[in-house]
């Protein structure tokens, strides 16, 4: 409670006397009080002065009122030269709109707020600052801005560095990434593609298998020891042992008793010199079956590597249907040849009566003779005993030629069948097939499909065809060495619904006297010919009421051809 003076006056000393004691000790207290905020104010001052970061204060239009030395520094001018100055003029234009309105918003607000401010700074070196305004009280109660800078140049170019790592970062990684996928893409088609070949290659040894499988020729698979590594199914039928028991068996197991009999190291020399040397050429071998009968076979060998071993493949065929085949074809041409002989010696009866008829009437000639002479007087002894040895000459050779004959002749009846002729061609003239190869005689059939068949002895018409193309090939071979060597056989029917076989040949043809001869029995142009053959031909194509014809020209080929009855035209069935 405060005292009024006239109180004062009134109090009495010893009250006075307190009062005055109080006063003096508040005074004291004040003083102290005093003392206490000098000090404390001149601590801020140097906080002020000597904070690191930059502080400046502004009076309401933004001028400078105060600034520290970091905050002059950055600005880069002296402290008396920026006093009073606006801060605005320090500022780079790309930020002073953002200055003023942080300025008036903090003004209206008093938000404290962060601001980034560029100066232009020593150099004109560009100082970036964050920049934290406050509003404070002035001494003379007036509302003060106090602006705390502090540098961030460091700060952002670290920071622009950084963004521009992060960004080269972010490139790297995104290259690496599109590598990465690319990679990917390669791995992804690469790993396709070996799962396409896998399967490709499944497929294809599912199919080698089922072709290995399908062969005809066993395919056996042997080590360089002769052990049996794979077998196919063929080799299973030709050998009658499973596949099973086979493999890893010795090869010795499939081999006749003949080839490794006594040979204790014949397999191995087989393998080691033998089979290298007939790679790939046919050899004719016996196998053993599992039954211990023979099978004929023809054998070759290829040779592979596999994973630093060598392996051998034999290829082997049965070929028991074949050599059953040679013998018939053997025991045929053993047919055909006793045929020919009989055809032969039915032409040459003939000829033979002619040679007999001979003998035979000079017997009678030089017995007349005799019965003449001995009717006489005197009959010369002498003389009729040189005539008569002569007529026993003769009446030997006769007997002679007779004998030869009944040598020959054997009665044969004519087995007919029906038989479709186009077969018949094409079995009589694979016969050949070695001839025209040997003699480059190009060979082509012209056969009319669907012919009616004949009812023939197949023996002899073949016998015909096989006369017919033996003289055309002989016929080409005079030809000079390098023309082209053409024979066809063509079959047909005609208006009289025979069968008509043609033999056309390029050879050298025939002349005028060989067209008038040809068909004479004995008539021959060849040094070991006998003539024979195509009067045997005609004989034996009219003994099927058939005909035998020819058309040829020096230097222009010659075309036998003959004719055959069919059913139509009255084939000659039941005729013998
Ligand atoms: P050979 O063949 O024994 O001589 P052939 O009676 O079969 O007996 O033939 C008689 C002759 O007819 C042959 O010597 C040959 O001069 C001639 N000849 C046969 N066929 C032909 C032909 N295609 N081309 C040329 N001449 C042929």
């Amino acid at each position: 409670m405060v005292n009024k003076p006239d109180d004062i006056a009134r109090m009495p000393s010893a009250e006075l006397q307190k009062l005055l004691f109080d006063f003096q000790a508040k005074q004291l207290v004040l003083e102290i009080q005093n003392q206490e905020l000098r000090a404390s104010l001149g601590c801020t001052e140097q906080l002020f002065e000597k904070s690191l970061m930059g502080c400046v204060t502004l009076d309401k239009q933004g001028c400078v009122q105060r600034i520290n030395d970091t905050a002059a520094n950055l600005i880069g001018f002296n402290k008396q030269d920026v006093q009073c100055e606006t801060l605005d003029n320090y500022i780079e234009v790309s930020t002073k709109l953002a200055y003023s309105n942080y300025l008036e918003k903090l003004k209206s607000t008093h938000l404290p707020d962060v601001l980034p401010l560029k100066f232009y700074g020593k150099n004109s070196k560009t100082i970036e600052v964050d920049c934290r305004g406050s509003i404070v009280r002035g001494s003379d109660n007036s509302d003060l801005i106090c602006l705390f800078l502090s540098d961030v140049t460091d700060y952002k170019e670290c920071e622009k560095k950084l963004s521009s790592m992060v960004k080269q970062l972010e490139n790297t990684v995104n290259r690496k990434a599109e590598q990465q996928a690319e990679t990917n893409e390669i791995l992804k088609k690469t790993i396709n593609e070996l799962k396409h070949s896998r399967h490709q290659l499944l497929e294809r040894e599912a199919k080698l298998n089922s072709i290995l499988n399908a062969s005809i020729e066993g395919i056996v698979v042997v080590d360089m020891l002769g052990t049996i590594v794979s077998v196919n199914s063929a080799v299973e039928k030709i050998f009658g042992y499973n596949a099973g028991e086979l493999i890893g068996s010795s090869i010795n197991l499939l081999m006749s008793t003949t080839m490794k009999k006594n040979k204790p190291y014949y397999l191995e020399k087989y393998l080691r010199i033998i089979a290298p040397k007939v790679i790939g050429k046919v050899q004719e071998i016996e196998g053993l079956r599992q039954d211990s009968t023979l099978v004929p076979l023809d054998m070759t060998i290829a040779e592979f590597p596999l994973d630093g071993m060598h392996y051998y493949s034999a290829i082997v065929r049965d070929v028991s249907a074949r050599k059953v085949q040679e013998q018939q074809e053997k025991e045929h041409l053993e047919k055909l040849a006793h045929v020919t002989r009989l055809g032969l010696m039915g032409e040459m009866a003939s000829g033979i009566a002619h040679e007999v008829n001979q003998p035979l009437s000079s017997v009678v000639n030089y017995t007349k003779a005799c019965l003449l002479f001995i009717q006489q007087e005197n009959p010369d002894l002498e003389k009729i005993g040189e005539v008569l040895h002569k007529a026993h000459q003769q009446a030997l050779k006769a007997g002679q030629i007779i004998h030869s004959m009944r040598e020959f002749v054997k009665p044969r009846k004519i087995h007919r069948s029906t038989v479709d002729i186009n077969e018949l061609i094409y079995d009589a003239i694979s016969l050949f097939d070695a001839d025209f190869k040997q003699n480059l005689v190009a060979m082509r059939f012209e056969l009319t499909k669907n012919l009616p068949s004949v009812f023939i002895d197949r023996v002899q018409i073949e016998q015909v065809i096989l006369n017919l193309i033996r003289n055309s090939i002989e016929a080409l071979k005079e030809l000079p060495q390098f023309t082209q060597r053409h024979l066809s056989v063509e079959t047909s029917l005609n208006d009289l619904d025979y069968i008509v076989v043609r033999v056309k040949d390029n050879g050298p043809g025939l002349t005028a006297h060989q067209r008038e001869k040809i068909l004479t029995p004995f008539f021959t142009t060849k040094a070991s010919g006998m003539g024979m053959g195509l009067s045997i031909s005609r004989s034996l194509v009219e003994a099927h009421q058939g005909t035998l014809h020819f058309n040829s020209k020096e230097d222009k080929g010659t075309t036998f051809y003959f004719t055959l009855p069919t059913e139509k035209s009255g084939n000659g069935r039941n005729k013998t």
